[in-house]
């Protein structure tokens, strides 16, 4: 399985991650990459940035060197706020690409599966949300059949992390329960995506062990959102408007050459 678009990494600004935008851009074009959503953590995860963060991300490009950026967010379910999320409606429309998981910290202090589901089910049902991340986190356990019920009929891609698999992880206790969930998702026709969840440049496309876990259900490259910045882009596109998608422009470096260009197009 060859996947081109990686929907889930961080740059410096989340707070716990150590690359630039740029940085996460320049490895993702040398792994031969054609897309990547830049998504940092939403304002409740300590050190995450503040909503102005996603409000301005309008200023990076969203083609650089050839690799579309998709400019978004990890949001967090939020018992108190008016949508559910720790962003509001106003920024999550704004944002190309829109992740919702749970993180330590958060307000979900205790494993309580009536609560975090019903708190999932909600999330799923704001039309702004397009990915529910690392959903297998054990720490946050929820009732997989009607959240993959909830994910098919809203169109919300389910994520396999590839970082849930990595036995040095902070989630390394989650793969079993993430691989149940995505056979759950693959039988009931949810869209799914494979996420690096990269926190430092060289991380980013890694995908190699959600791809060996997933062989075992079954799960084929025409299956997964992330296959190409195409596929991608038309399943984003025919669920709402992105209206700041092409805001920033495209943006070549210095010695990038264009193929084909020599012949002096104008
Ligand atoms: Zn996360
Ligand atoms: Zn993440």
């Amino acid at each position: 399985m060859r996947l081109l678009a990686d929907l889930h990494t961080h740059t410096i600004a989340s707070g716990h991650a150590y690359s630039t935008v740029t940085e996460l851009a320049d490895a993702a074009v040398a792994k031969g990459l054609e897309l990547i959503a830049v998504i940092d953590h939403g304002p409740s995860v300590p050190g995450a940035p503040h909503p102005w963060h996603f409000w301005n991300m309008k200023v990076v490009p969203s083609v650089y060197n050839g690799l579309r950026i998709l400019k978004g967010v990890e949001a967090n379910p939020s018992p108190h706020s008016e949508n559910g999320i720790d962003l509001p409606d106003m920024l999550l429309e704004l944002l190309d690409f829109v992740s919702v998981g749970f993180h330590p910290l958060i307000g979900f202090y205790e494993p309580v599966i009536c609560r975090n589901t019903d708190a999932i089910l909600r999330v799923l049902e704001n039309p702004y949300v397009d990915m529910i991340v690392h959903p297998g986190n054990g720490d946050f356990p929820i009732r997989i059949d009607e959240f993959v019920a909830s994910a098919a009929a809203n169109n919300v891609i389910i994520e396999i992390n590839n970082h849930s698999f990595d036995p040095n992880g902070s989630r390394s206790g989650s793969s079993d329960r993430e691989l149940e969930i995505a056979a759950a998702a693959l039988a009931v026709g949810a869209p799914i995506a494979i996420g690096s969840d990269a926190h430092y440049h060289l991380h980013v496309g890694r995908f190699e062990a959600a791809i060996e876990a997933s062989r075992s259900i079954g799960l084929t490259q025409g299956r997964v959102v992330n296959r190409s910045a195409r596929a991608v882009l038309e399943h984003l596109e025919a669920r709402r408007p992105r209206p700041r998608l092409d805001f920033g422009g495209e943006v070549f470096t210095l010695d990038f050459r264009r193929k084909g260009s020599e012949g002096g197009d104008s």
